[in-house]
C-alpha cells in the first residue's frame, strides 16, 4: 500500500521510517527534493498549489496525508476524487485559523482562553477593554512556534502590537496564567476505532517546544483531555492522529490549539510507547487496527533547536535514542533533531535527561 505525504519535513520522514516495517511504501511532495523526507523516499517537487501535479500524486496513492499544516486546503480538497485524504481537509481548515479553532472549541464545550477577533485597530481597543490585560495578539493564520504573536501587558503596548501585526486578520486572547502545558495525542481510524496516548508535559523555550515528559499520571486531567478530544474526533468523523495543546490553569485544562497531524510532543512515543504516533497515524488512515498506546516507562524527549550535539558524544549517553533529521542547514530556531530517553522511574528519567542536556 502506498501513502502519499504532502510536505517532506521531519514528520513525514518519521512517518515513512515507521511505515517501512509494515511493508508500506511512500511518495513525498514538497517544494524541493532536498528535504528530510526526500532522503528516505521518492519525492516529487512542485508548488503546493500545482493541482495537476498533486492530482497525479494522489492517483498513484492508496491514501494521501500531509506533514505540514500550511498546505492550502484548496489543494487537498480536489484530491479526494482520487484517494482518501486524511486527516480530512475540513479539520485542517479549522486548525489553520485560530479564530475558527477557538470558536469550535467553545461550541464543543472545551474551555479556551477568552478571545475576540480583531480586524481593525478599534477592534483591538475594544477587545482589550472587554477581555482585559495582559493578553496576546496573534495572527489568525500561519502562526507557529510563537511566531506572529505580540504580548500586550499595558494599554501602551497596543500601538506596538498593532504596528507589528495590524493589517492581517488577528485574534486577541486573554493571557492564561498556567502552571504547566500539556498535550494529548490521539488517533481515530477510518473504521472508527479510537485510542489516546497518556498526556505529555511540555516545556517551551522562546516559543518552541524544548522538552516533553510522558506519561503525566493524572486520571482527572487525562479523562478531561480525552473527553475534549473525543468531541473533536466525533465532530469531524476525524481520521488520523490529532494533537491538542492545553494549558493547566488552577487545575483545569484550557485548550490552546489543535494540530491535525503527528506532533512534536508525541516524538517520545517512538521509543516510549508500545506503538508510536507515526505508526498509529498510518494504521488509522489505512483502516488497520490501532496499536497499543501504553507507555513503556518514563520518557523524556529533548528537541535540538539550531544546533545538534556531536553524534559520538550523544551516542555515548547510555539509553539515548538519537534522531537527526539530516537537514542541510542549521539555522537559529530550526528543529534539527531530538533525543529520547526512557527509564524505569520518573527519578531515573530525570537523571538521564540531565545527562542528555549536558551535551548541549
Ligand atoms: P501558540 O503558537 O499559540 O502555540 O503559542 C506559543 C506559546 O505561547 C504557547 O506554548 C504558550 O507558552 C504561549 N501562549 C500562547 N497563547 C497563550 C495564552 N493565551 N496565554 C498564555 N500563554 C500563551
Amino acid at each position: 500500500m502506498k501513502v502519499a505525504v504532502i510536505g517532506a519535513g521531519q514528520l513525514g520522514r518519521m512517518l515513512a521510517l515507521a511505515g517501512y516495517p509494515l511493508g508500506l511504501s511512500f511518495e513525498f511532495y514538497d517544494r524541493t527534493a532536498d528535504t528530510p523526507g526526500g532522503q528516505v523516499g521518492p519525492i516529487v517537487s512542485g508548488e503546493f498549489d500545482d493541482l495537476a501535479r498533486l492530482e497525479q500524486l494522489a492517483r498513484r496513492a492508496d491514501v494521501v496525508t500531509f506533514d505540514w499544516e500550511n498546505v492550502p486546503v484548496s489543494s487537498l480538497e480536489p484530491l479526494v476524487r482520487h484517494a482518501p485524504v486524511y486527516p480530512q481537509p475540513a479539520a485542517l481548515a479549522v486548525a489553520q485559523d485560530r479564530l475558527l479553532e477557538k470558536t469550535l472549541f467553545r461550541d464543543l464545550g472545551i474551555p479556551t482562553p477568552p478571545f475576540a477577533p480583531v480586524d481593525l485597530r478599534q477592534d483591538l481597543e475594544a477587545a482589550v477593554t472587554r477581555i482585559g490585560l495582559p493578553g496576546i495578539l496573534k495572527t489568525r493564520r500561519f502562526g507557529y512556534d510563537g511566531k506572529g504573536q505580540a504580548r500586550i501587558r499595558t494599554r501602551a503596548d497596543i500601538a506596538t502590537a498593532w504596528t507589528a501585526l495590524g493589517g492581517e486578520p488577528l485574534i486577541y486572547e486573554g493571557f492564561v496564567r498556567f502552571s504547566r502545558e500539556l498535550s494529548l495525542i490521539g488517533a481515530r481510524s477510518s473504521r472508527g476505532e479510537v485510542a489516546f496516548y497518556p498526556l505529555a508535559d511540555n516545556v517551551h523555550a522562546h516559543g518552541i517546544l524544548s522538552v516533553t515528559r510522558a506519561p503525566v499520571r493524572s486520571a482527572p486531567l487525562q479523562r478531561a483531555a480525552q473527553r475534549h478530544m473525543r468531541a473533536i474526533l466525533d465532530h469531524f468523523g476525524y481520521v488520523g492522529v490529532l494533537a491538542i495543546e492545553f494549558f493547566v490553569e488552577r487545575g483545569r485544562l484550557v485548550a490552546n490549539e489543535m494540530a491535525p497531524r503527528v506532533h512534536n510532543s508525541g516524538h517520545w512515543t517512538i521509543e516510549g510507547a508500545e506503538t508510536s504516533q507515526f505508526e498509529n497515524h498510518l494504521r488509522a488512515i489505512l483502516g488497520l487496527p490501532l496499536g497499543s498506546t501504553a507507555a513503556r516507562g518514563y520518557a523524556a524527549m529533548q528537541n535540538f533547536v539550531g544546533r545538534l550535539p556531536a553524534r559520538a558524544a550523544a551516542l555515548a549517553v547510555p539509553g539515548l535514542h538519537l534522531h537527526d533529521y539530516s537537514k542541510r542547514e542549521a539555522r537559529p530556531g530550526r528543529k534539527l533533531g531530538h533525543a529520547t530517553v526512557v527509564a524505569g522511574s520518573a527519578r531515573a528519567r530525570e537523571a538521564a535527561l540531565r545527562r542528555l542536556q549536558r551535551l548541549r
